[in-house]
Formats: C-alpha cells, sequence, structure tokens
C-alpha cells in the first residue's frame, strides 16, 4: 500500500512531534478507502492538474499521485510543508524518477489565503481542479480566494464541516441559505457529494464533515465592478436578514425611495426578503445601482 493508514499518520505526526492543532484545524484523514473515494469522486485523472489546500501529514496528496496527478499542495504548517516530499518519495518514488505515467508534488509553504497572483504562473502552473480536506474555521474565505485567483480552477471536490457545506450547496428559500451560498453561487454550481464519519480523522473532531462538489461556470456571471457591488448588496441584506430590501440595502443604495426605483428597474420585488433572492438578482440591482451612476 502507498497510502497513509492510521499506523503511519500517528508514527508520522510522532516522528514530527506534530500534536495536532485546532487553530489550524489540524484533523488527518487516516482511511485509505475514504482517500480513494475522495479522488474518484472529484474525477481525477492521470495528467490533471490538481490543487490541494493544507495537505497535511499527506493523506490525501498521496491519493491524488497515486492517480497519476500533478498536484500542488499548499501547506500553511511549515514542519508539515518541508516533511511532505520525503513521505512521498518514500511512500511512493516512482514520483521521483518521473515520467509520463506518473504524477508529481510541489508543496508550497504558504496561508492559502495569501496566496497571489505572481505565485501562480511560476508556482501554481495553472490548476484545473480543486481537492482538498479544508482547515473548518477558514474554509469558505478559502474558496471564495482560490476561485477569484485561479480562473483555470474548473472544478472541485472538497470536505468541510457538514453545517459549512450544507449552507454552501443551498439554494434561495432553504433554511440553509446565507451570504456564503449567494456567494458562491456566483462562481458556479455547488452540490453535496457524500457524507463523512467523523472516525476516519485522528484525532476525531467534534463535528460531523461533507463533500463538497462544485464545477465552475463556462463564462463569469459579470465584470469585477459587478461582483464587488452585488457582493456588497448580498453582505448588507444578509446583515438585516429579518428586514425588507428596500431597508436592508439602504446601507449600500441609500434611501428607501431610491432602493425601491433600483429594485424595480432589476424586477425584484423590494419588500422581499435577503434568503428569497437568487444571485443573478442580486446582480441585476447592482447592475441598476451601477448604470444609475453612470
Ligand atoms: N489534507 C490532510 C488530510 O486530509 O489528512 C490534512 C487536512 S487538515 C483538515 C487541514 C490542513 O490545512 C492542516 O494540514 C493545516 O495545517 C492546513 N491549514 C490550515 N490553515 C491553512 C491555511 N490558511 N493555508 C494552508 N493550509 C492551512
Amino acid at each position: 500500500m502507498n497510502l497513509l493508514g492510521p499506523a503511519e499518520v500517528r508514527e508520522l505526526a510522532a516522528r514530527l512531534d506534530v500534536t495536532p492543532t485546532k487553530k489550524l484545524g489540524q484533523n488527518f484523514v487516516i482511511d485509505p478507502n475514504t482517500v480513494r473515494k475522495i479522488v474518484r469522486a472529484a474525477g481525477v485523472e492521470r495528467g490533471d492538474r490538481v490543487i490541494e489546500i493544507g495537505p497535511g501529514l499527506g493523506s490525501l496528496t498521496l491519493g491524488l499521485t497515486e492517480a497519476g496527478a500533478h498536484v500542488t499542495a499548499i501547506e500553511i504548517d511549515g514542519r508539515l510543508a518541508a516533511e511532505l516530499p520525503r513521505t512521498a518519495e518514500a511512500m511512493q518514488p516512482e514520483l521521483v524518477d518521473g515520467g509520463p505515467e506518473v504524477g508529481s508534488l510541489r508543496v508550497v509553504h504558504s496561508d492559502a489565503l495569501e496566496l497571489a497572483a505572481e505565485h501562480l504562473d511560476a508556482q501554481l502552473e495553472r490548476p484545473e481542479v480543486l481537492v482538498a480536506n479544508l482547515p473548518y474555521n477558514v474554509s469558505v474565505p478559502i474558496l471564495m480566494h482560490l476561485l477569484e485567483l485561479i480562473p483555470s480552477l474548473r472544478s472541485g471536490l472538497v470536505m468541510v464541516q457538514a453545517e459549512v457545506g450544507y449552507r454552501v450547496a443551498a439554494g434561495p428559500g432553504s433554511k440553509e441559505y446565507g451570504s456564503p451560498s449567494a456567494k458562491a453561487a456566483w462562481y458556479g454550481e455547488w452540490r453535496i457529494a457524500g457524507t463523512v464519519s467523523r472516525r476516519i480523522f485522528w484525532p476525531v473532531p467534534g463535528v460531523d464533515s461533507v463533500l463538497v462538489s462544485f464545477t465552475r461556470r463556462d463564462a463569469p456571471r459579470g465584470t469585477d465592478v459587478e461582483r464587488a457591488q452585488t457582493f456588497a448588496l448580498v453582505n448588507a441584506a444578509f446583515a438585516q436578514r429579518r428586514k425588507m430590501l428596500r431597508q436592508a440595502l439602504q446601507s449600500v443604495l441609500g434611501p428607501a425611495q431610491r432602493v425601491v426605483e433600483l429594485c424595480a428597474a432589476a424586477g425584484v420585488d423590494p419588500t422581499a426578503r435577503a434568503e428569497q433572492l437568487a444571485i443573478d438578482e442580486y446582480l441585476a440591482v447592482a447592475r441598476a445601482a451601477l448604470a444609475a451612476v453612470t
């Protein structure tokens, strides 16, 4: 076997003197079957360019390279980032020799939230697929940051805290629908792809996890300016989610009468509440507001 099981994960952590921290969301996968299931569900094929956030000890990374992917892995913890190439070399020596039939691995020691455009060409080689067991407390900001930063990213499969996953994949009118759902929908389609037992992690987390898949839209919904205005409206609407839009949007659009006029121009009911609007309706109001100032 060339993946990490429970004994290998614990032995590696002990050797590196790593005590998993909650602050960095360090719950490591110890089950090779789950790893192979994730790699299959992500549709990763030989030769795909994959970005992984938070490779940790390498549980998922080795599943991706085993499938022949070219993986760029971004890890914030310096000890883990330094060890991962050695782990990969020990477990899958064929990676080092290279060749068309095997994948490859590049590890970048960085905070995923601080990845910037200048890293892209040099280091990230235009990844097409995101596969990650994301650190729980920053999973949504990381997803938003990567989708914005990496236009080549076409699809992904991420493991996140269940509550967050259901929120990201929710549609208008459902009780989980919130600003993360509306913003995620800007970029494409999201759906729950499966649930994951707590027992496949070490240490066992206090929350359930789900797999969420996404497929990016073929064309962006709007320009950067339209996105910024749309997200400002989404933030304002959900900050006062029990209020009608004609009140909640005043902080961005101005007095109630103006909000009503802009909603009318956009074909949106100003007495609706935040959770009733799809992202395209927020965009329509944003466009009306931008047209009114130009
Ligand atoms: N992929 C590994 C696995 O499945 O076993 C580890 C997943 S663990 C849930 C999350 C990982 O993300 C940890 O290795 C942690 O150090 C790393 N991490 C936390 N915050 C990060 C950030 N802002 N940028 C990059 N990596 C981060």
